[in-house]
């Protein structure tokens, strides 16, 4: 078979890579999707947010997924800086100023659980795309022609899957990255980032359903998800030399939480996790026919909710360029280009932002926090700054760019 004939093979059924599947797809690109749970444990995940910006949304939009989305989440137009301090709001944003630039001008509070489940089953119903759950991906060679991708298979047999391209979205622990002999650069932050899922309305306080609060001591992020039951996700830092089991008592979450804001009673907890933040981007995205994408390229804070945005940035980008390669209308040179423009906004836009974002919630020194609190509400009582502020905060910028790097 001519490698144009052959599958793209996509290993890793996350959202980056289901997105870069159905995109495909959609171009007429066959795709075979490799994926390691099962349907039996597809959806015992760890519950990982999901705050989708306008620019994703346009995204999910062109492949059908939003229309499933939409029912499962919480359209959010404002979000809010609060200051633990004093508990006040020191500003808050509107969407709403993008509506001349977008179809969506809100974020749409939607988890990662329930975006894979949407696209998996559209993925299972596409008849170009072949999906092989309990598959797990274990190397590759490749030729000039063609790539060789090993799997152990649904009965637990070695097996090879021939195709045209292998894109990597395995995640952060991408194994096809260390194969490539592909350096991980950055840094892990010392401290662990606790979340704790709670049922409370905290709109009765004034919270909005995105929420950043700013505190010298301990800095926290709010979120609203829709459930049944609705809940909230709490972020806080953790110190590094804290113990796990100690924090993550059920008395320890609740004084935790009631620190945060005190309630008459406990608070319903519904779950928490405790996790490390790297802020990490891959050398080259690209090795010949294999190509990084998602978190198996770039990692980073989930402070502005910019890992699963960027990734599927880079999904529609990737796809675009494989479809036009495999179909004749470009050459190779463009995943060369993929790796230019991505890893460039992975580096400047992506990591920049978030690393930002941190400082800004936990800065200490009394007079930068005055000053950086100003900016922000100069920014969101202009309009024209605050369109300008949320170009950047919602990836369009960042699209923007990348169509300049050549
Ligand atoms: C607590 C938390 C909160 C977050 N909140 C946000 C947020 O609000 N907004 C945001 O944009 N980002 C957020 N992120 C980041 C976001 O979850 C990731 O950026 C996103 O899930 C990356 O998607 P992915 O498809 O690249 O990888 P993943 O979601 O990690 O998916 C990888 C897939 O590959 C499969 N796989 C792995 N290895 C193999 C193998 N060898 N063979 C076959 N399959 C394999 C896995 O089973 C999985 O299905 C958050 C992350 C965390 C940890």
């Amino acid at each position: 078979m001519a490698a144009a004939s052959k599958p793209v093979v996509v290993v890793g059924a996350g959202p980056v890579g289901l997105a870069l599947a159905l995109a495909l797809a959609q171009s007429e690109i066959p795709v075979t999707l490799v994926e390691t749970r099962s349907d039996e444990n597809f959806l015992d995940q760890v519950p990982r947010a999901g705050s989708n910006h306008p620019s994703t949304l346009e995204f999910f939009d062109k492949i059908g997924l939003y229309d499933r989305m939409r029912p499962r989440g919480i359209v959010a137009p404002r979000f809010q800086y609060w200051d633990r301090q004093d508990g006040n709001v020191i500003a808050e944003f509107d969407h709403t100023y993008l509506k001349n630039d977008t179809k969506f001008p809100f974020v749409l509070q939607c988890e990662r659980i329930k975006i894979v489940e949407e696209a998996l089953d559209m993925a299972k119903q596409h008849p170009l795309i072949s999906v092989r759950m309990a598959t797990t991906f274990t190397g590759f060679r490749q030729s000039g022609d063609d790539v060789q991708v090993h799997v152990t298979n649904s009965d637990g047999e070695a097996e090879t899957i021939s195709g045209s391209y292998l894109a990597s979205a395995e995640g952060a622990r991408s194994l096809a990255r260390k194969d490539m002999n592909v350096e991980f650069e950055g840094f892990t932050y010392p401290e662990r980032t606790l979340n704790i899922e709670v049922a409370y309305d905290f709109t009765k306080h004034g919270f909005t359903e995105r929420n950043y609060i700013s505190d010298p001591v301990e800095y926290s992020n709010l979120f609203h998800w829709k459930g049944p039951p609705d809940r909230w996700r709490v972020h806080f830092p953790t110190d590094p030399n804290e113990d796990e089991e100690e924090l993550t008592r059920s008395d320890a979450l609740q004084a935790r939480l009631k620190n945060f804001l005190p309630i008459d009673g406990d608070y319903e907890i519904c779950g928490w996790n405790l996790y490390a933040v790297h802020q990490r981007v891959a050398k080259t995205f690209r090795v010949g026919r294999v190509i990084l994408l998602g978190d198996a390229a770039h990692v980073n804070s989930p402070i502005g909710g910019m890992g699963l945005n960027s990734g599927v940035h880079d999904a529609f980008n990737l796809a675009d360029k494989l479809a036009r390669i495999l179909q004749g209308a470009a050459d190779e040179s463009e995943l060369d280009r993929y790796d230019r423009q991505r890893r460039q906004i992975a580096v400047k836009h992506t990591q920049a932002q978030t690393m930002r974002n941190k400082r800004l919630l936990e800065e200490r020194d009394p007079a930068i926090r005055k000053r950086n609190h100003e900016e922000l509400r100069r920014t969101a009582d202009d309009p024209a700054l605050a369109r300008k502020f949320l170009l950047r905060t919602s990836l369009f910028d960042s699209l923007r760019e990348a169509e300049q790097i050549q």
